[in-house]
């Protein structure tokens, strides 16, 4: 599951570049956003290429393209997410991590 952590803490960096980008535009400081993407470059690096293709995919199209299963499902979506995959922690399609198959979402377990 290190690669849905790499992918959740990409995702959390997104999110710290699009407010500090939200500031930017009225007209706040943007102290610390170099710093941020530079962090985001280095982690994006450790990825592998095909999940983050996939990730840049899902971020584009949903606020959260990393979500927890609560009480079975998605959180994205609220599907159930199959025991088979809640068993093994990844899914044929992309061997290391498990994707909703509803939203396509990338899931990970608390
Ligand atoms: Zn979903």
């Amino acid at each position: 599951m290190a690669e849905t952590q790499r992918l959740a803490a990409l995702q959390d960096i997104d999110v710290m570049i699009r407010e500090r980008k939200n500031e930017e535009e009225l007209g706040f400081s943007t102290e610390g956003l170099e710093t941020l993407e530079e962090a985001r470059a280095k982690l994006a690096a450790e990825v592998d290429s095909r999940l983050l293709r996939l990730y840049e995919r899902l971020a584009k199209r949903y606020d959260r393209a990393v979500v927890p299963v609560v009480e079975h499902r998605c959180v994205g979506c609220s599907m159930a997410v199959p025991t088979s995959k809640r068993k093994s922690g990844e899914d044929r399609r992309t061997k290391s991590v498990v994707t909703c198959e509803s939203c396509g979402r990338i899931l990970f377990f608390v």
